[in-house]
């Protein structure tokens, strides 16, 4: 190969390690296994390896400071002082650094909230007026000296002023924009720090350009970028996650020496991007999805290349992956046993790094890679399962009469209570009962295979059976039969749909210590066999009482996994949909009189421009409406969400058209129901009446009054009685306990009513 074109960059590695290292050292530390030198031993390790790493791959620009012991926003606020002085002042020690992050006995974390429309969770800064602004630069400036002693001059990476003050909250009630001022001397300060350090160039991260912005906040970018123009750096002004729209001349207009964009989410902005580039402006186009885990089409990224070379030259193009790859795996080397040919077109962080080299080699000198990826792109399309005729052929007959019940609520309601004879205010749980270290035992003996699936299963029932008696022991109405078969919510039905297959080691971080490990949606979605119907069956055979057959909802399965980027997700949502319908209809046939189809995820979909949402919320609840239509109307619908604010989407809240949702409302108080009745919500709704989140037993007359609550806002016929969420996290004689108050304090209520 010649040598590279063009310059190629990277704003962001994962952090985590090839084998989670980080995690491991992280939790090994808050035990008290090893000590704050160890920890911080493993973090430089990775560091030096992740560097060294990107720079083998053909990187130029390698990113320092991406780099976190937990959240790189909490870092950016202890790199300017301005931590939340609950937490205490001066200099920041790993104890404190933790104490903001994680909730301990004496004290509540801040705050942790997602990432723009990732799964990654940041902490919320905590605005206030008495912050003091005092910079600590020895974070990244320390990062980038340690790059610099391997021979590897970095690009540290900070989180732009204006999108960090998008990020927090007022906490005292101070406008955060009033603390701009002093908050850019100090970026200013850190920005001096870097480049005495021998820093050329900064990343700056504004994704916040990508949302509607109000106009101070346009006015602030002004401000900021005018201030820091007068800093001897070059900044690249990062932006990921979507089109600029109408930032785009904002962004363009302000003095930095370069331009990231993520063309991957927004192609078409290129156009008009390299009309508002000023003379000299470096642009970074960001044309490898870091989003997403398949390989790039080269041929296609190279095309965007092509475009903008034209208008600026070599010089002034740089190629990228569209965001950070810390939302993605760190390598695919590893996986060795996923299906077919699907292992040849994965493409986690280190593989993009490649990609990116060859892009940035060009065709002409790249040959066999572009040849090689052309071909790759041939195979995926042209594979079978990519493409399944009798899927296609139930999509291509979908009709309106698909999408709602047959009969409309009020009047499913009346059969749905001669069915189910329950009584005013109904007790039950969101569907999980406590995983114990022996039902986790079990399953994992099992996929080992020291234990038999007979014997596994032998041990699930009595566990299922258990678990009935003691709802009837406790009085429950409506049963669930426990979940004990399920290690996660999307992982159980990805494993029992075609279209889905699993990677052995492909983790992301989600907040801190903590990975998930996405499923792959890969090809047409189809159910070859029921997935639930047997242990279902097997509940409601134990008892009179209804049992409520539980799914994970079409939106969530979607939501939680790594999607093919060759079909609209709408459609894949809907193909999720129409195999949950075929389970929803071999359910009711099982006998099943209750089904709840959990969306919790329903809400993080939502677009990060208001002006998107609509069209997302529309087939999103068409796709939940899809999965449950078939239902007769004596069957009872329930779902479930967690994660509150739902305010601004109850109207699609309300379009789901289910018969119950369960919420979580116990923290709040129930504030939540008053949106619920403003909104004149027509259908039942269960507020959870006890927090899951921890193992505190609360008294049957602290729900009895949030019931009451309850009853002022909505009518009794409306309401039901649950738990604010599953309880697999919980442990038995704590659950036994509150929900035995539970339904005492329903049964005082039925009384007082
Ligand atoms: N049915 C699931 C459970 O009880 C719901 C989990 C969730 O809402 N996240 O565990
Ligand atoms: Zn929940």
């Amino acid at each position: 190969m010649n040598a590279p074109r063009f310059t190629t960059a990277n704003p962001g590695f994962p952090r985590i390690g090839l084998h989670r290292e980080l995690k491991f050292a992280l939790e090994d530390y808050w035990k008290g296994r090893v000590t704050e030198e160890a920890l911080l031993a493993t973090g430089a390790e990775l560091r030096r390896r992740h560097w060294q790493l990107q720079k083998e791959h053909g990187i130029d620009l390698v990113p320092s400071n991406d780099f976190s012991l937990y959240d790189q926003v909490l870092d950016m606020l202890v790199a300017l002082g301005a931590t939340p002085a609950r937490f205490g002042a001066g200099a920041v020690t790993a104890e404190r650094y933790f104490s903001m992050a994680r909730n301990s006995q004496l004290q509540t974390a801040m705050e942790m909230t997602k990432w723009f429309d990732t799964n990654y969770h940041y902490l919320a800064p905590e605005w206030s007026a008495d912050l003091p602004f005092e910079v600590c630069a020895a974070k990244a400036v320390g990062e980038f000296l340690e790059a610099r002693e391997l021979s590897i001059v970095t690009r540290p990476v900070l989180v732009g002023p204006v999108t960090l003050l998008r990020l927090g909250k007022s906490v005292d009630g101070v406008d955060p924009l009033a603390l701009l001022p002093r908050m850019v001397e100090a970026y200013a300060a850190l920005l001096q720090a870097l480049h005495s350090a021998g820093a050329e160039w900064v990343q700056m991260d504004e994704p916040a350009l990508v949302t509607d912005l109000p106009e101070e906040y346009r006015t602030a970018y002004r401000t900021v970028y005018e201030r820091l123009a007068e800093t001897p750096v070059k900044l690249m002004l990062t932006i990921y996650f979507g089109s600029l729209g109408e930032n785009l001349p904002l962004t363009f207009s302000l003095p930095v020496a370069g331009v990231h964009l993520d063309l991957v989410r927004g192609p078409e902005q290129l156009p008009e991007a390299l009309c508002a580039v000023q003379p000299g402006q470096v642009l970074s186009l960001g044309c490898v999805d870091g989003r997403n885990i398949w390989i790039a089409d080269l041929a296609k990224a190279y095309a965007l290349v092509e475009t903008a070379t034209r208008e600026l030259g070599a010089a002034r193009v740089q190629i990228a992956p569209c965001c950070s790859l810390l939302h993605v795996p760190h390598s695919a080397a590893t996986e060795a046993a996923l299906p077919g040919s699907l292992g040849r077109w994965l493409s986690f962080a280190t593989e993009k790094l490649d990609e990116l080299a060859a892009i940035a080699a060009g065709p002409e000198a790249a040959v066999q890679e572009f040849a090689r990826n052309a071909e790759l792109q041939r195979e995926r399309a042209a594979a079978p399962s990519s493409f399944d005729a009798k899927v296609r052929e139930a999509m291509r007959c979908l009709d309106e009469s698909m999408f709602a019940r047959a009969e409309s609520y009020p009047v499913r309601v009346h059969e749905q209570r001669r069915e189910l004879d329950l009584p005013l205010l109904p007790t039950t749980t969101i569907g999980s009962f406590p995983q114990t270290a022996e039902v986790r035992k079990a399953r994992s003996r099992w996929r080992s295979g020291t234990l038999s699936t007979v014997d596994y299963e032998v041990f699930l029932k009595a566990a299922t059976e258990e678990c009935i008696r003691a709802q009837e022991e406790i009085g429950l109405d409506m049963l669930v039969h426990g979940e004990f078969e399920r290690n996660d919510m999307v992982e159980y039905f990805g494993e029992r749909l075609q279209g889905f297959a699993f990677t052995q080691n492909g983790w992301v971080q989600s907040y801190g210590s903590r990975c998930v490990k996405p499923p792959l949606i890969y090809g047409d979605v189809a159910r070859p066999a029921p997935m639930t119907v047997r242990w279902s069956s097997y509940a409601q055979s134990l008892t009179e009482k209804p049992v409520k057959g539980m799914l994970t909802g079409p939106v969530t399965i979607l939501q939680w996994s790594f999607v093919r980027d060759d079909r609209p997700r709408r459609e894949v949502a809907w193909q999720i949909a129409l195999a949950l319908r075929g389970e929803v209809r071999d359910l009711e046939a099982a006998g099943l009189r209750a089904l709840q189809i959990d969306e919790p995820a329903l809400r993080e979909g939502l677009p990060l421009r208001v002006g998107e949402r609509a069209e997302y919320l529309d087939w999103a609840v068409k796709a939940f409406r899809l999965a449950t239509s078939v239902a007769a109307s004596a069957t009872q619908i329930h779902t479930h969400m967690c994660y509150c604010e739902f305010e601004d989407v109850l109207e699609s809240i309300a379009a789901l058209d289910a018969d119950v949702i369960s919420i979580e409302s116990a923290r709040s108080r129930m504030e939540l129901l008053h949106a619920f009745s403003h909104f004149g919500y027509p259908n039942e709704i269960g507020p959870g009446v006890y927090d899951i989140h921890s193992p505190r037993v609360p008294a049957a007359e602290e729900m009895a009054n949030l019931l009451r609550l309850a009853v002022k806002v909505l009518k009794p016929e409306q309401l039901w009685v649950n738990p604010d969420c599953g309880l697999k996290t919980r442990g038995w004689p704590e659950v036994m306990a509150a929900l035995r108050n539970m339904c005492a304090a329903a049964a005082g209520l039925r009384a007082e009513l």
